[in-house]
């Protein structure tokens, strides 16, 4: 609950971004105000402490929250990024957007077999991304633990692409 509030405290609603229409939630505020970003990273971390392996960071916002996470765990992290950023081999999985197709791509060396992995971004939407990385983190071997995600959109109902699998998400709007 404290951590809920920390961040229906520190998140901005920004109307018409990045199209119209669109009420995208900003997490700006919370990364720069250095209390509020410790106390959230430290909260999660008590949440999963000695349950997980590895934390996976969803480009791009993930990938800041991932990092002082795994840290704080005493863990590793796993990137799971945009379609060509990461050198070879990687593995990867396409998927449907509201307009188009996106990619995420891993490398599987970054896992081992049966490693208890996080997964963890800043919005769970319509779900596309996150299924993407529970598949690349499975190919690879890994086990997911859990999707920690910041905040869920649940009237997109990403919910459903995660069936079968715990989702954690602090705010529920
Ligand atoms: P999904 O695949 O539809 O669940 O979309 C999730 C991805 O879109 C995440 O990586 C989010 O960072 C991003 N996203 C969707 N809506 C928002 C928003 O309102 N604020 C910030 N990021 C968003």
């Amino acid at each position: 609950a404290q951590l809920t509030d920390l961040v229906r405290d520190h998140v901005r609603e920004v109307a018409d971004f990045p199209a119209p229409g669109v009420l995208f939630r900003d997490i700006t505020p919370l990364l720069a105000d250095g209390a509020a970003f410790g106390a959230l990273v430290r909260g999660l971390a008590e949440k999963y402490r000695g349950q997980v392996d590895a934390v996976a960071g969803l480009e791009s916002r993930g990938f800041i929250l991932a990092a002082p996470l795994a840290l704080e765990l005493g863990v590793g992290m796993i990137t799971v990024r945009k379609a060509g950023r990461l050198p070879g081999p990687v593995l990867g999985v396409d998927y449907a957007l509201e307009y188009g197709t996106a990619r995420m791509e891993l490398r599987p060396e970054t896992i081992s077999e049966g490693q208890r992995v996080l997964i963890i971004d800043d919005v769970l939407a319509t779900g596309g991304t996150g299924a993407a990385a529970i598949e690349l983190v499975e190919r690879s071997g890994g086990d997911v633990v859990a999707l920690a995600m910041l905040l869920e959109l649940a009237a997109l109902g990403g919910r459903t692409k995660l069936d079968g699998y715990q989702v954690d998400s602090v705010l529920v709007y």
